[in-house]
């Protein structure tokens, strides 16, 4: 049986953020329930698993699979932003040694890796293989989980952006955790064709970063993207939440996405594909 198992929710930094003071963070360091884990996929046949991106939080998240007797058997990358690659460093010699492990990703973000330290060293030493991907082609993981690269407008100063369309014998998931905004992307029409959707909700409102115009926030903000999809069925959930965003703890918003029909994703939460 394939499914889909969500390993953490947060924006690159997780909960808590790195130095900040803010109530969510301080409540985070003292409670353990309230921390959030970066945001990552996992696809699963059988015993074997593929991670959508190897985020900080790669050792927790890998320990996870473990622990539910899945082997790990490659990474697919979104881009090269620090929440969403930067735990590849644990696969080097200094770690976990891999052999081989193969790691999917966009021509561009393969470059990136080849010809930039340290990650050059995980591909000179074999610790990955580099598996190139096409945007739009789909490619099977195993006979039950299909998947296709989605080019996303994501700021790209490293490498550009794929979101995942994943298509198992029973249903199918969009998983896309960073995007500038859905004006240049057919969010509907990619959700339609959709059961399950996990979408960047970085952000609820403007109001989160006092004194930032909110043109200059490069996500969409969470009510923008219920309204282009309030007439869909699909399940959707909000991830890659950032630490300010008020999504994260009971309160009017919350009830507010749940009378639309929306909910933010969950650690441990699963769907079957
Ligand atoms: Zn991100
Ligand atoms: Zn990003």
């Amino acid at each position: 049986m394939s499914q889909a198992i969500l390993l953490g929710v947060a924006q690159d930094g997780g909960v808590p953020h790195a130095g900040c003071q803010c109530l969510t963070c301080i409540r985070a360091r003292k409670e353990p329930d309230e921390r959030r884990l970066v945001v990552s996929l996992a696809l699963v046949d059988d015993h074997r698993a593929w991670l959508i991106d190897a985020t900080p939080d790669f050792p927790t998240q890998l320990q996870a699979l473990l622990d539910a007797s899945l082997a790990l058997s490659g990474i697919l990358l979104t881009h090269a932003h620090i929440g969403h690659y930067a735990g590849l460093i644990h696969l080097g010699r200094e770690v976990m040694n891999a052999r081989r492990l193969p790691v999917y990703a966009s021509p561009r973000m393969a470059a990136f890796l080849r010809n930039n330290a340290p990650w050059s060293g995980l591909v000179e030493e074999r610790n990955i293989d580099l598996v190139e991907i096409t945007p739009r082609v789909e490619f099977a993981l195993t006979p039950a989980l299909r998947v296709t690269p989605v080019p996303i407008p994501h700021r790209g100063e490293y490498s550009d952006t794929m979101a995942y369309f994943v298509r198992g014998a029973k249903r199918r998931l969009f998983y896309c955790p960073d995007i500038d905004g859905w004006d240049e992307f057919d969010l509907a029409g990619m959700v339609s064709r959709a059961d399950v959707a996990l979408l960047d909700g970085a952000f609820f409102d403007a109001t989160e970063l006092p004194g930032r115009d909110i043109r200059d926030i490069p996500h969409p903000l969470v009510p923008d993207t219920v309204s282009r999809l309030g007439h869909l069925t699909a399940d959707v959930r909000f991830i890659h939440l950032n630490h300010t965003n008020p999504l994260l703890h009971p309160g009017p918003q919350l009830d507010w996405l749940h009378q639309q029909g929306f909910d933010i994703g969950r650690f441990g939460e699963r769907w079957e594909l």
